[in-house]
């Protein structure tokens, strides 16, 4: 399985940060932990601190810290120094409104800077900061807000009239809601504050309380492709692991422009669309527009990113409408692109070649452990189709659970097991909030237990099978639906594809697909055995698809994750289960 790979050949003019992988041994986290500031005095640790106060104190408060792209691709820039004094007043806001440490502040809005300030403010006031995505219905807000305790709501005026009025009596706990944007003097925005009002009435000077570093600060609700979504509790400690993570897996360079396309509404776009590149003390960009190829690839070529984080979806999008588009850009600047969410087809990896002449570097992580655990190393060598090697200072493992609650690793190369993942990194969540017997069940002996299905080979990279959950068991082959996934996308009409699992009194399941045709490609029964065919050819008949349908689209979470549970559902009659995070939930 990986007879092929991607030599990389290194820059001397600006070498990686991380130089070469196996000779990494001499890794801490303390030595990383050494590289940050912590709060003067010894008073602990706070990610806002680290992220913004401490590049002010360094002389760099001129510095473009974040850029942010409206809907109509206006420009508004923060400097490190702008955005402590607008997160100072913020944390002053909700002191003064008397929100208590570890209290929970939901931020429900666009990328927009107000819930960035809103993120960094809460974090020097010691609140906990939940974000959620502004596409959310009212049902999945109110469920995400009463298991918070929610005190603090910061929105807009529209979104408050559409989606918050109408839930507003069913949180009592609610104290606070903030609207960014002017209301009107309206019945429908009595008990409400404004943002800009209350920023502008507040002192630019803060002092952080001492900040433990296990003191909670985020709230992140996990994208339920699997089911319902689990409230993952991390801690400010977890700063070091987002810090180290964007140093040596994306590879921050101090001139580099980085671009985090995920919203804040999941782990990636607060963990590396905030946390990240400021403790880095790099320039970021955010957009507020969704996805769009022709605008994306403006952006890059505007802004002249240099390291690039997106998702398989987003990718897969792009390859869908050739490399026609992107090559009427010029993009000297880009120099590394990494992918997290969702497994990365080799094919994506080749086509990144073609489009941008780099591969994409797939990286592994979960909301659970708050930061990339598995990565692709600039400096290492791609197989394409793998997630890559754990982080230096991550020890993963293939084990499997045995009945007696025993853990056993499988040592052995290319065998299917768990993924798992000593326990103990900064950055590990401390709790699914009010779910303890959930949480204590992802542990066994020293091990965190990730629920994906991987296999390592000889030379220690991770390759992805699929989640626990959808592993199909058919005529004594378990099969991972990645590889089948990955083998169809292969076929040039195919765009996505999704496998489940169906049972079938003979071989227990067989193997059924869902595909979504390229552009220029129409549907027929005479492409569906085509399609069967070379599955065959490629996989062989026994895990070859044995059933075709054709979408237009996948079902596909906010976060871009493609839904396979749904599709069982749906094709079994069975019912769909939480949909709260359902891309077309609105
Ligand atoms: P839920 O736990 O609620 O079902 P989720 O697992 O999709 O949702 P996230 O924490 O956003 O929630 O996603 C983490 C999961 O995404 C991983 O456990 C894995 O299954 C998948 N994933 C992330 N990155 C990769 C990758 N590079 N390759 C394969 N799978 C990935
Ligand atoms: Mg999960």
């Amino acid at each position: 399985m990986d007879a092929k790979r991607i030599k990389k050949i290194l820059s001397t003019a600006s070498p990686p940060n991380l130089r070469n992988y196996t000779s990494s041994s001499s890794f801490t986290w303390e030595k990383s932990l050494a590289e940050l500031d912590g709060l003067p005095e010894e008073k602990g640790i706070n990610i806002a601190h680290e992220a913004v106060d401490r590049h002010v104190l360094r002389g760099k408060g001129s510095d473009i810290a974040l850029r942010f792209i409206d809907k109509a691709e206006r420009i508004t820039e923060f400097s490190f120094q702008q955005l402590k004094d607008a997160s100072n007043q913020f944390a002053n806001v909700l002191k003064t409104l008397g929100i208590k440490k570890e209290e929970r502040v939901f931020g429900l809005t666009n990328r927009t800077p107000e819930l960035y300030i809103t993120a960094l403010g809460a974090w020097k006031n010691r609140n906990v900061f939940c974000p959620l995505f502004s596409a959310f219905g009212p049902e999945p807000i109110k469920a995400r807000m009463l298991i918070g305790s929610a005190k603090v709501l910061i929105t807009t005026a529209e979104l408050y009239r559409k989606k918050i009025l109408k839930i507003r009596a069913a949180l009592p706990e609610l104290q606070h809601v903030i609207l960014i944007g002017q209301q009107k003097l309206e019945e429908d925005f009595k008990d409400t504050l404004n943002f800009q009002d209350l920023l502008a009435s507040a002192s630019t000077d803060f002092t952080i309380e001492p900040t433990k570093p296990e003191t909670m600060a985020l709230l992140h609700f996990t994208s339920g492709t699997t089911g319902t979504p689990k409230g993952a509790i991390h801690v400010h400690q977890a700063v070091v692991a987002h810090y180290i993570t964007g140093k040596i897996a994306l590879d921050f360079h101090p001139t580099d422009i980085f671009w985090c396309t995920a919203d804040p509404g999941w782990v990636t776009g607060t963990s590396y669309g905030i946390i990240s590149p400021l403790t880095n003390g790099i320039t970021s960009i955010v957009d507020e527009a969704d996805f769009d190829a022709q605008r994306w690839y403006r952006i890059l070529e505007m802004e002249k990113i240099s390291v690039w984080y997106t998702a398989p979806t987003a990718i897969r999008m792009m390859m869908k409408m050739g490399t026609e588009l992107v090559r009427q850009h010029r993009l000297p600047q880009l120099r590394f692109i990494a992918s997290v969410g969702e497994p990365l087809n080799p094919e994506a990896v080749y086509w990144g070649m073609e489009a941008f002449n780099l591969p994409i570097h797939d990286n592994w992580w979960q909301t659970e452990t708050g930061g990339i655990m598995i990565a692709n190393y600039i400096s290492m060598d791609i197989k394409p189709g793998s997630m890559g090697r754990p982080l230096p200072g991550i020890e993963a493992a293939i084990v499997k659970r045995l009945p007696n609650d025993k853990l056993q690793i499988i040592h052995e190369a290319g065998v299917k097991g768990e993924l798992a993942l000593k326990a103990g990194w900064p950055s590990m969540f401390r709790g699914y909030l009010h779910e303890e017997e959930r949480y204590k069940k992802c542990f066994l002996e020293d091990y965190y237990l990730t629920g994906d299905l991987a296999t390592c080979d000889e030379e220690g990279y991770f390759w992805f099978v699929g989640r626990a959950d959808d592993i199909i068991k058919s005529s004594g082959h378990l099969i991972g639906p990645f590889e089948v996934e990955s083998a169809l996308m292969e076929h040039p009409a195919v765009a996505e594809a999704a496998v489940i699992g169906k049972p079938d009194p003979v071989a227990l399941e067989t193997v059924k697909a869902f595909i979504a045709l390229n552009q220029g490609f129409q549907a027929s029964e005479a492409l569906k055995l085509e399609i069967i065919g070379f599955a065959r050819k490629h996989l062989g008949a026994a895990i070859a698809p044995k059933e075709i349908d054709f979408l237009d689209s996948l079902p596909k979470t906010r976060s871009g994750k493609i839904m396979r549970r749904l599709l069982k559902a749906r094709e079994l009659g069975f019912p769909e289960g939480d949909t709260s995070t359902l891309e077309t939930s609105l």
